[in-house]
């Protein structure tokens, strides 16, 4: 029978990696697959100026850099795998990896973060980073004294294409006519004399060479259908993040967004003895100090609830022997499959 562990964290971003920390701490041996992107989204960030401890900028990729050796420091295994699939309706729960893995864990952390959201053209992928991209703190300032587009027109685009300003001219297109972002937001982009609007129009086509450098846009004015041709140097997508939890359709309670849903004021997911943390339960904040917040929850939960799980145990040892159990010994009856409440059950405590 393979090991079972007593917390597998998944991903490592700021929630996955604080969730190790503390369960690292508490002496649970956590282990960590960190995904498709290890370090999560810090990593395409160049300066973090709102991660407190910093009195200077740090890197995106040099602070997950530093929250890895953390927790390599307290003993965290990390493996470099992705989890594929979950069985979360017996426990141990079990989790299949990208690799070919199986781990069994009786307590699971998915801190899996969010991703940008992409338009779905033909040729995203082959203009991504080169004159295309979904993070205007990462790339704008290459564009200095340059022309660019955001695309969206919710807050996450009005505060792209603000933040644009500082380097370049900017145009925001957006499908309607009128945005979804913030009041606030909204008269800000609007009296920043920098920033101009496209409305009712989308993207047709990315002109240029792909894997080379995007030159322009095709944009279909969605009232009138004509396409028109404008020469731009980058286009940033700003039209919002969708959760990583595809692979755990079906295994949990998620919003219509795919976000997983956690108990108000907890980690506790619908599903007792997975635990929720960052980006992936977190449609409004989606901060790294607010998800770095919540993965210490999650690690606390996971240790209030492995303690419960023992103290339930012992009682029953207890209840059948008529014998006093030495403290300490005995261990959570995880062994032996058992079914788990089902998504939409009640929360886990
Ligand atoms: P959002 O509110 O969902 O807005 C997405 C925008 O992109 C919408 O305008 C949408 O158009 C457009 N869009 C979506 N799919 C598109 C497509 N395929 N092609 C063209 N346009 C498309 O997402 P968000 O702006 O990322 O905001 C998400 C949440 O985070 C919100 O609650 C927001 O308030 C919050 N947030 C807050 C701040 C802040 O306060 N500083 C900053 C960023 C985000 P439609 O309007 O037509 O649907």
């Amino acid at each position: 029978m393979s090991r079972i562990h007593n917390v597998v964290i998944l991903g490592s971003g700021p929630a996955g990696y604080t969730a190790a920390l503390y369960a690292a701490r508490a002496n649970l041996e956590p282990v960590m697959l960190s995904g498709h992107q290890p370090g999560g989204q810090l990593t395409i960030t160049t300066d973090v100026e709102n991660y407190p401890g910093f009195p200077e900028p740090v890197m995106g990729p040099q602070l997950m850099e530093f929250m890895r050796a953390q927790v390599v420091r307290f003993g965290t295994e990390i493996l470099a795998s992705a989890a594929e699939r979950v069985d979360f309706s017996r426990r141990p729960f079990t989790i299949w990896t990208d690799d070919g893995k199986e781990l069994q864990a009786r307590t699971v952390i998915v801190a899996t973060g969010a991703s940008a959201k992409l338009l779905g053209i033909a040729t995203e992928n082959d203009f991504m980073g080169f004159g295309l991209s979904a993070c205007a703190t990462c790339d704008g300032f290459f564009f200095k004294n340059h022309k660019v587009m955001v695309i969206g027109g919710g807050d996450t685009a009005m505060e792209e294409a603000n933040y644009l300003t500082r380097f370049a001219d900017v145009t925001v297109v957006h499908r309607r006519d009128s945005l979804r972002a913030s009041k606030i937001m909204q008269d800000r982009a609007i009296r920043n004399p920098k920033i101009r609007f496209i409305w009712n129009s989308e993207v047709a086509e990315f002109l240029g060479t792909p894997h080379k450098k995007l030159t322009g846009v095709k944009l279909r004015d969605l009232v009138t259908g004509a396409i028109t041709e404008h020469a731009i140097d980058g286009v940033f997508i700003a039209i919002g993040h969708e959760p990583n939890t595809n692979f755990l359709q079906g295994q949990m309670a998620m919003d219509a967004r795919g976000y997983l849903q956690v108990e108000k004021g907890s980690s506790r997911t619908m599903v007792p003895g997975v635990f929720a943390a960052g980006d992936v339960a977190d449609s409004i904040y989606r901060q790294a100090v607010t998800a770095a917040g919540s993965g210490c929850m999650a690690a606390m939960d996971a240790e209030r609830w492995l303690e419960a799980q023992e103290h339930e145990a012992v009682t029953a040892i207890d209840a059948v022997d008529g014998a006093s159990p030495v403290a300490g010994n005995a261990s959570v009856p995880s062994a032996a499959a058992t079914p788990v409440t089902a998504p939409g059950g009640t929360p886990g405590r």
